[in-house]
C-alpha cells in the first residue's frame, strides 16, 4: 500500500480507501436482495489487512445496514487501524435535536463512541441553503467536535463548480471534502477546477466515484480495445485509478468494492500508486479516451440508488444500466433480449408515469422521467438483434 498526505493535516492516508456503499449482495428471506454481511466483513478486514486505513460509510447506504456492517468489521481491533468517516443525512434534519439524534444513532450502529470524519452528505446549493445554514448544522457539528463524538467536520458534494466554491468558502473549519472525480468528470460536478481550489486551500480531498459506478472498469468495446492496445497492460480500472493517483492533491480514492477479487486487484493497483506516475503520453491517451466516451451516447448513471424507490415501481438504475449496455457492447441484441424476456414488467421504464418524484434526488442531475420513454423505446427494439 502507498500512503499520501491527507491535505495539510500531517496524517498520511492509504491511496485506496474502502467505500461501503456497494457491498456484496445475497438473497434475503423474502427473495429480494440483501447485503451479504459475512462476506462484507471479510472484505473490509481484508482491505485493512492490505493496508487500507480509511473506511467510509453513510447513514442511508444499503438502507442503513452499511454502518452496522462496518461496525462489525471494525470490531476485534480493526477500529484502531483506520480513520472512520460517516455522513449526516442532512435532508432528514427538520427540527432541533435531529442532527444529534442521527449522529447518536450512527455511533450506535457503528458501535463506536467517535468517528474521525463526519460529513454533511451530498451537499448542493439547495441543501447548503435549506439544511446546513437554515438548521445551523455547522454549529451543531462544532459542538460534536467539542464533545468528542466527531474528529472533524467535512462534506461530500454533488453539484456544479459555483456551488462547490460557495460551500468551500462558506466555512473556514472544514476538515476535508469528498468529491466525485474521475477522468470523465473533469468539467462536471466540482470538476478539475473545484478539485484544484480545494487543494489550494490545503484541504484533504477524498475522491468518490473514481470508476463512475464501475462503468470506467467496463468500457465499451471500442474503448476497451484502445486501452488494451497499450503495452503497460493496465486494466481499464487501473487506468482510471492511476489518472487520479497521478495528481498530488488527491488524498485517497474510495472504491465501492463488491467482491473480494476487486479488493485484491485494487490493492495491487494501490501498491503502484504514485504522484506523477503517468507519462505525458499516458495523459494524452486519457484525453483521447475521454473524447471517445463523449461520442458514445450514454446516461451518466452511477447506480447509486438515491432515486429509489420509485413510488410506481420503476427500477430506475437497472433500466439505465441495460440501456447503457446497448452502447457498451456495440450490439444492442443482448440488452434488448434481457429487457423483453427477463426484466420484470412492473419495473420497466414504460411504467414511469412522469410523476417527477425522483427529480432532484439524483446527484448526477439526470432527467430521469425525461429519459424513461427513450430508454423503453431503445430497449424494446428488435429483440432478435
Ligand atoms: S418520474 Fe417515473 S421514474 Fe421517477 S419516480 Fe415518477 S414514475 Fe418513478
Ligand atoms: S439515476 Fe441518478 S440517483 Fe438514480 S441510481 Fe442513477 S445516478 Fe443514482
Amino acid at each position: 500500500m502507498k500512503y499520501r498526505p491527507f491535505g495539510n493535516t500531517g496524517w498520511n492516508v492509504s491511496a485506496l480507501g474502502f467505500g461501503a456503499m456497494r457491498l456484496p449482495a445475497t438473497a434475503s428471506k423474502s427473495g429480494g436482495p440483501a447485503v451479504d454481511e459475512a462476506e462484507s466483513v471479510r472484505m473490509i478486514r481484508a482491505a485493512i489487512d492490505g493496508g487500507v486505513n480509511y473506511v467510509d460509510t453513510a447513514y442511508p447506504y444499503h438502507g442503513g445496514v452499511s454502518e452496522t456492517i462496518v461496525g462489525k468489521a471494525l470490531a476485534g481491533g480493526y477500529r484502531s487501524r483506520v480513520r472512520l468517516a460517516t455522513k449526516s443525512p442532512v435532508w432528514l434534519i427538520q427540527k432541533p435535536g435531529d442532527f444529534d439524534r442521527y449522529l447518536d444513532e450512527q455511533l450506535k450502529r457503528l458501535n463506536v463512541e467517535h468517528v474521525d470524519y463526519y460529513l454533511l452528505h451530498a451537499l448542493d446549493n439547495g441543501r447548503w441553503e435549506n439544511s446546513v445554514l437554515r438548521h445551523g448544522l455547522l454549529e451543531k457539528g462544532e459542538a460534536a467536535v467539542a464533545d468528542g463524538r466527531i474528529g472533524s467536520l467535512g462534506f461530500s458534494f454533488h453539484d456544479g463548480f459555483d456551488a462547490f466554491i460557495r460551500i468551500l468558502d462558506g466555512y473556514d473549519k472544514w476538515g476535508m471534502c469528498q468529491i466525485q472525480y474521475n477522468y470523465l468528470d473533469v468539467e462536471n460536478q466540482a470538476g478539475t477546477r473545484g478539485f484544484l481550489e480545494a487543494v489550494k486551500r490545503g484541504l484533504p480531498v477524498v475522491v468518490m466515484e473514481p470508476l463512475l459506478g464501475g462503468r470506467l472498469a467496463r468500457p465499451p468495446l471500442k474503448i476497451r480495445k484502445m486501452i488494451e492496445a497499450h503495452p503497460s497492460g493496465r486494466t481499464p480500472a487501473e487506468w482510471a485509478l492511476s489518472w487520479l493517483w497521478d495528481q498530488s492533491g488527491v488524498s485517497t480514492v474510495l472504491s465501492g468494492m463488491s467482491a473480494m477479487s476487486e479488493i485484491r486487484d485494487n490493492l495491487v493497483y494501490a501498491g503502484r500508486a504514485e504522484t506523477g506516475m503517468l507519462e505525458a503520453e499516458d495523459r494524452e491517451r486519457i484525453v483521447t479516451i475521454r473524447r471517445a466516451y463523449r461520442e458514445s451516447a450514454h446516461i451518466p448513471c452511477t447506480n447509486c440508488g438515491y432515486c429509489m424507490p420509485c413510488p410506481h415501481g420503476v427500477l430506475i438504475p437497472a433500466n439505465f444500466g441495460l440501456y447503457n449496455d446497448m452502447f457498451m457492447h456495440e450490439n444492442p441484441g443482448m440488452p434488448r433480449f434481457s429487457y423483453t424476456h427477463f426484466f420484470p414488467d412492473a419495473g420497466k421504464a414504460s411504467v414511469c408515469v412522469q410523476c417527477g418524484e425522483c427529480l432532484g434526488k439524483c446527484p448526477q442531475k439526470i432527467d430521469i422521467p425525461g429519459w424513461m420513454p427513450k430508454v423503453h423505446d431503445g430497449l424494446s427494439g428488435d429483440v432478435k438483434g
